[in-house]
């Protein structure tokens, strides 16, 4: 039955009333939704009970699974009582933000000064942007404002943060990237490197591409470098070894501020509370959010060192105030919620166990690669991905057209898995405290669903 043959049903009011992200409109508006009802552990369940493992932790977040447990419930029900909303703005604070603040200071990978609170991913990113430019100009470097990011970087959708973002679908026909950002190599040996070239090699041919960037534009006029230290949304790309350490020396060489964006691998992803520690990163700045509450409430941090704060402090003094913040910034609900989720972390040794099973995701996933329709495994800790290849050996990408990637994602639905198919591949990122039964269980019906979708392409 479609939605609309029975037109009180959900199905047909969402279609009705309520615009999706990231999704096909006019698809949508002949298919409908698919309406979660509940969770428990790892598995959500629809209207009609049936249950699905959510291979992706819903968006990279609910690393503790879907259903908050009570004692995080009874302390977001218990602030509400007390304070159910307050602000930092104009020198307020409440003790949960104080609280969660040094909790983030305290476990910063490398040493951070200060916790500025927003919403979202995007908001963390976006307001980045703005601090950077507060930053050169209060070091009276006011052309110091161009940001390089990567192709295929994620970093979120508002104007600024869509513009860091690499991907085709948040430019097209929004008129994005804006001016000032430019995206450098994607560190994805499997697609850009080149034939017998090393992953070491290919890292000094990224750095290089990185510096003639950087020489082209003229240094002075760089001011920051964002990256992700697993790129997620734009496939699971992990980057080949030495990466990271060459990146990081042209950025210093040129006085560039390097933003490490941690909104998925911060908080055990990659087998380390930090990304920023499985890859040897030392950021100027931090953007994390989503498993900071276990995506049960919104809530996101910009992390900024004293190199970074102490110019911005003494500007923003000079004129008077720093004019910047968002209105629930920093709530209390979200504050307490975020402290509950890491003293459960701490209490229950989330991230160690997230790496204790993560090798297990990886052996299984690379125990895939030998289907016709793999072309490369890849991950590390709990996030991992699986190519999909119309040509191992020429690593050839199916043409979009044949809709390889989609059939796939319909199948794994089918086969009772939710996770995302990012091009050909298909992203793996679940609750961290998935076991190493339901890493088979999903894993098993991944290679079922790559059987189906054989058949389906003969
Ligand atoms: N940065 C990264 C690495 C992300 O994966 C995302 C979202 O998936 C964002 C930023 C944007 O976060 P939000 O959707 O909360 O704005």
């Amino acid at each position: 039955m479609t939605p609309f043959q029975r037109p009180n049903s959900a199905a047909a009011r969402d279609v009705r009333h309520q615009m999706h992200p990231y999704t096909n409109p006019v698809a949508h508006e002949a298919n409908g939704p698919m309406i979660v009802d509940r969770g428990e552990g790892v598995r959500v369940f629809d209207e009609d009970g049936k249950d699905y493992i959510e291979g992706l932790a819903g968006l990279w977040c609910t690393s503790l699974g879907f259903a908050a447990e009570e004692r995080v419930a009874r302390v977001a029900y218990d602030q509400l009582r007390r304070l159910g909303f307050y602000h930092p703005f104009g020198g307020k604070a409440h003790t949960p933000g104080i609280d969660l603040a040094e909790a983030l200071i305290a476990m910063a990978p490398v040493p951070m000064s200060k916790v500025l609170f927003c919403n979202s991913g995007s908001e963390a990113n976006d307001t980045a942007i703005k601090l950077i430019r507060f930053y050169n100009n209060a070091l009276g470097r006011p052309e110091k404002k161009k940001i390089i990011s990567r192709t295929k970087a994620y970093h979120g959708v508002t104007v600024a943060s869509a513009s860091l973002t690499g991907l085709p679908f948040n430019h097209r026909d929004f008129d994005l990237p804006m001016d000032g950002v430019l995206h450098t190599t994607c560190p994805h040996p499997y697609h850009f490197g080149a034939e017998g070239e090393s992953p070491e090699d290919f890292a000094t041919r990224c750095a290089e591409d990185l510096e003639a960037l950087i020489q082209a534009e003229g240094p002075e006029t760089i001011a920051a470098f964002f990256a992700e230290p697993v790129m997620g949304a734009g496939g699971v790309i992990v980057p080949p070894p030495t990466y990271f350490e060459k990146i990081q020396a042209v950025l210093k060489r040129h006085d560039i501020l390097f933003v490490v964006d941690e909104v998925i691998c911060g908080f055990g992803r990659t087998g380390n509370a930090w990304g920023c520690q499985t890859f040897g990163l030392q950021p100027d700045m931090i953007a994390c959010a989503k498993q900071m509450s276990s995506g049960y409430l919104p809530i996101a941090a910009l992390m900024l060192n004293e190199r970074v704060y102490a110019p911005i402090r003494d500007n923003a003094g000079r004129i008077g105030m720093f004019g910047h913040g968002f209105t629930y910034g920093g709530h209390p609900v979200s504050c307490a919620v975020a402290l509950e989720v890491l003293a459960i972390y701490k209490e229950r040794d989330v991230f160690a166990h997230a790496a204790a099973v993560g090798p297990r995701l990886q052996q299984r996933l690379r125990g895939l690669a030998d289907h016709p329709l793999v072309g490369e495994t890849r991950g590390v800790g709990l996030i991992g991905g699986v190519e999909l290849s119309r040509d191992k050996a020429a690593r050839r990408p199916f043409d979009p057209a044949q809709g390889v990637g989609p059939a796939m994602g319909l199948h794994l639905h089918a086969r009772g898995i939710i996770t995302r198919v990012i091009g050909d591949t298909v992203a793996f990122s679940p609750p961290l405290v998935i076991t190493e039964e339901e890493i088979d269980t999903m894993v098993d019906r991944v290679a079922l669903a790559l059987d189906d979708t054989l058949a389906w392409c003969r």
